[in-house]
This record gives C-alpha cells, sequence and structure tokens, in this order.
C-alpha cells in the first residue's frame, strides 16, 4: 500500500486517437504496451484504476452523419468501437501481467461482461483493472461524459483526461505560440473562459457532482505516477 499518493481510486479518460500513435487509423500495440506499463505501476501503488477509452480512432458518430448516415447508427457503431478499443486494451493489461476486466454497456454476450456498477466496485477494490467500454450505451453522448459519470458512479477520488498536450490553455497552444498554461482552474473559470475541456454535457456533470478533473499529457514517461504522487502536471479543475 502506498500512504504517499493523494488518490485512491482514479478514473482514466484515454481518446481513441491515443491509441493511434503514430498510425493513421485503428491502434498502435506500442502505445498500447506503453499505457499498460503506465497503468502497472499504479496498480502496484495500490491504486485502484478504472478506465474508459473513446472510439475516435476507429467510428465517430458525427463523422458518419456528416457522411449520410443515420446518426443513431453512426453512434452504435462509434460506441462498438469503443469495446474494439477497449478489447485491444484489455489485452495489453494482461500481457503486462495484471488482471483486468472489460464491461459494455451495450451486452455483448461472449465478448466482454455487461457494465455493472456493484461488480465494477467489487473488482477495482481487488486490484483489477476496469475498463468500462460501449460509451454511456446511448446515442448522442461522448466518451468524456461516460468517463465523468463512471468516475461519479466508483466514487474516483479523480478523472484523468489524457490529451497530447500539457494541459488546459488560455489558447491552442499548437496555433498560438503564445498560450499560456493553467494549472488550476474552477469549473466557472472554465465555463467563463469558453475553455474548451469536454463538451459540455460531461462537464456540467463533473462540476454538479463536484468530481475533479485533470487534463494532462499523456505523452510524458511516468506522468500516471507523478501525477498520483501529487505533482502538479496538467491543469487541475476543481471548485
Ligand atoms: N458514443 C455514443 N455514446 C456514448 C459514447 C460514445 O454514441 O455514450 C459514440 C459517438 O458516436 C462517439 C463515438 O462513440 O463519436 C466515439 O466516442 P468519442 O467520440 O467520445 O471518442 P474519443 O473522441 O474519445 O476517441
Amino acid at each position: 500500500q502506498n500512504l504517499k499518493s493523494k488518490y485512491k481510486r482514479i478514473l482514466l479518460k484515454l481518446s481513441g486517437e491515443a491509441l493511434q500513435g503514430e498510425e493513421n487509423f485503428g491502434i498502435d500495440a506500442k502505445v498500447l504496451d506503453r499505457i499498460a506499463e503506465e497503468i502497472h505501476h499504479l496498480i502496484n501503488l495500490g491504486i485502484e484504476v478504472g478506465l474508459v477509452i473513446g472510439g475516435g480512432n476507429l467510428f465517430r458518430g458525427a463523422g458518419l452523419a456528416a457522411a449520410g448516415m443515420n446518426r443513431v447508427v453512426g453512434d452504435h457503431m462509434g460506441m462498438l468501437a469503443t469495446v474494439m478499443n477497449g478489447l485491444a486494451m484489455r489485452d495489453a493489461l494482461h500481457r503486462s501481467g495484471l488482471k483486468a476486466k472489460l464491461m459494455s454497456s451495450i451486452p455483448l454476450n461472449g465478448v466482454c461482461i455487461d457494465y455493472n456498477w456493484a461488480e465494477a466496485i467489487r473488482q477495482l477494490s481487488k486490484g483489477q483493472v476496469v475498463i468500462f467500454s460501449g460509451g454511456t450505451g446511448n446515442p448522442f453522448f461522448t466518451t468524456d461524459t461516460t468517463a465523468c459519470l463512471r468516475g461519479i458512479e466508483i466514487e474516483a477520488d479523480l478523472v484523468l483526461k489524457a490529451t497530447k498536450v500539457n494541459g488546459v490553455y488560455s489558447d491552442d497552444p499548437v496555433i498560438n505560440k503564445d498560450a499560456t498554461l493553467y494549472r488550476k482552474l474552477s469549473y466557472d473559470e472554465v465555463l467563463s473562459k469558453e475553455l474548451k475541456i469536454m463538451d459540455l454535457a460531461a462537464f456540467t456533470l463533473a462540476r454538479d457532482h463536484n468530481m475533479p478533473i485533470k487534463v494532462f499529457n499523456m505523452n510524458l514517461p511516468g506522468v500516471l505516477t507523478k501525477i498520483v504522487n501529487g505533482s502538479d502536471d496538467g491543469t487541475l479543475i476543481t471548485n
């Protein structure tokens, strides 16, 4: 048991694109292995880890709808994409020597287990990584909403939103070199400054239930371990 850690249970949100790595589509096995290794460190520290993975590396309902498909059907495909990413992640976690359960909000008998709140908490407290796939199970939502929802449900201490940049900036740091990084923000500041962190449904859910969010750069090696040990990497959003 690690006594230094500020957090006992975390919910990590990875976008589908994060799994893509150098590839143009799909999944980069090297990236999966690296993330699995980082999660392994957390488990060794006694931290309980829930995971929500997006599906944007495969399908997004909005993109499919723009190409002419029915939006609801497109969202079903997006949600199933998150299950595929979850399967790949569970496999990588198993290969790294961890125990992991893949749950889906959409029942897929024989492929993974159904989402079950009490069972998820039971597995987490046994040191199993629990992957929450299938999004919320409903169209028109996102996996950011899923992350906040599951994070609140399992009483995580923190929702960790992985990105490619070091946190939340005053402007897009890729376009504007003068953009400054915020270390801490309140929910209200995020809303009044119109900072784009998550969609509003996800963000207001976190705010209404006082769920702290940390936005951080998943490309920095060892960053998860640093954060759970109290480093000020990334941007922390609280009340
Ligand atoms: N999706 C959905 N309901 C949910 C979560 C996701 O319909 O509760 C669909 C939606 O089409 C979305 C896709 O799944 O575009 C992939 O999720 P998301 O875009 O959040 O993935 P990310 O951007 O994190 O890779």
